[in-house]
C-alpha cells in the first residue's frame, strides 16, 4: 500500500508549477511504483506526480490501460518540443471524478524527457498518446483540463463541481 492518495481539485498544489528533478535514485524510482499503483487502482492511463501530492517534474502514461504492463512510459522532466495540428476531443482527468470536458490540444506532439536512469529520450505521438501526454505535461505546468475550455464553459464546470463538492459527491 502506498502512502501516497490521488489529490483532487480544487487542492492548490494541482494548480502550481513543479520543481525538475535532479536526483535520479531509489526516492524516484519509488514515487513512478506508487503513482502506477494509484493509476492502476484508479482505471486512468496518465498521472502526474502533483497529482500525488509531489510537486516534481514526473509524470507516467499508459495508454493501454493497464493492459500492457511494457506500455508504461515513465517521464522525467517531460517538455513539448514540437506541436502540429488541432484535435478537440473529449477526457477526463483523474483529479476530477466523473468529469469529461471537450478540449482542444495539438493532433501531433514531440516530447524529450528523461527515463527513471537520466537517459535523453524523445517520444513523437499522435491521437490519444498525443493527448495524454499534453494532458499530462500542463499538469507540470499547473494548468489544468478546465483552463483548456472557454472561460464560460470554465464558470460552469466550477458551479457545478462546488455543487457536488457540498453534496458530497466528489
Ligand atoms: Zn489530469
Amino acid at each position: 500500500m502506498s502512502p501516497r492518495a490521488l489529490i483532487k481539485y480544487p487542492d492548490p498544489g494541482l494548480q502550481e508549477p513543479c520543481e525538475p528533478i535532479t536526483e535520479f535514485g531509489e526516492g524516484l524510482r519509488q514515487l513512478a511504483d506508487d503513482m502506477v499503483e494509484i493509476m492502476r487502482d484508479e482505471a486512468g492511463i496518465g498521472l502526474a506526480a502533483p497529482q500525488v501530492g509531489d510537486g516534481v517534474r514526473f509524470t507516467i502514461v499508459d495508454v493501454s490501460g493497464g493492459a500492457d504492463p511494457d506500455q508504461v512510459l515513465y517521464l522525467v522532466n517531460p517538455r513539448v518540443e514540437l506541436e502540429e495540428g488541432e484535435e478537440r476531443e473529449e477526457e477526463g482527468c483523474l483529479s476530477f471524478p466523473e468529469l469529461i470536458l471537450a478540449v482542444r490540444r495539438p493532433a501531433r506532439i514531440v516530447v524529450a524527457a528523461q527515463d527513471l536512469e537520466g537517459n535523453d529520450v524523445s517520444i513523437e505521438a499522435d491521437g490519444l498518446l498525443a493527448r495524454c501526454l499534453h494532458h499530462e505535461i500542463d499538469h507540470l505546468a499547473g494548468v489544468l483540463f478546465i483552463d483548456r475550455v472557454s472561460p464560460l464553459k470554465r464558470d460552469m464546470t466550477r458551479r457545478r463541481i462546488a455543487k457536488r463538492i457540498r453534496a458530497g459527491d466528489w
